[in-house]
């Protein structure tokens, strides 16, 4: 077995419930929504529990992601905070999270929450005017007047007209 860097080995744990030990581990998660995505390095730390029945994994988890505002298509960088409960069962129910010889591999929890934590539809700010839908302009930026007037122009007609 080749261990990732989620992959803990907790064999003290299991000899000794009641033992409680601090862990630092970290490395690549890839995970992507919609306008989201993980930038990696993640970065976990907290303590793990030894139970009669598994271990139990606490943790803050820190990771940088890359994300593109909803209205204006900007890209910035955020870095994503969460933390990981989770218990890693002697004998798991079937979508329960295991232990496999002496190891647990916190890949899964530690990428579920991240993804959660995931916008859907990320705004760089509150009043973000987002974008012209007449000619593409950042209107934060370059704010365009003129298209909500258009249908008054002079013009206006002869558009109708050459349409037509
Ligand atoms: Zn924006
Ligand atoms: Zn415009």
């Amino acid at each position: 077995m080749h261990p990732t860097p989620f992959m803990l080995d907790v064999g003290d744990l299991l000899t000794h419930p009641g033992d409680t030990r601090s862990v630092e581990f970290g490395g690549a998660i890839e995970a992507e929504v919609e306008q989201a995505r993980l930038l990696g390095p993640v970065e976990v730390a907290g303590r793990l529990e030894g139970l009669s029945d598994g271990v139990y994994l606490v943790a803050q988890v820190e990771a940088p992601a890359s994300l593109t505002c909803n209205r204006c298509l900007t890209d910035w960088e955020e870095e994503l905070a969460v933390e990981v409960r989770q218990l890693f069962a002697r004998e798991p129910d079937e979508d329960g999270y295991g232990i496999r010889e002496h190891w647990i591999d916190t890949e899964g929890p530690v990428r579920d929450e991240l993804v959660l934590a995931l916008p859907l539809a990320p705004v760089c700010r509150d009043d973000c005017q987002g974008i012209c839908a007449s000619c593409g302009a950042d209107l934060n930026t370059d704010p365009c007047q003129g298209h909500d007037q258009a249908e008054s122009s002079p013009f206006a007609g002869l558009k109708d007209l050459l349409s037509d």
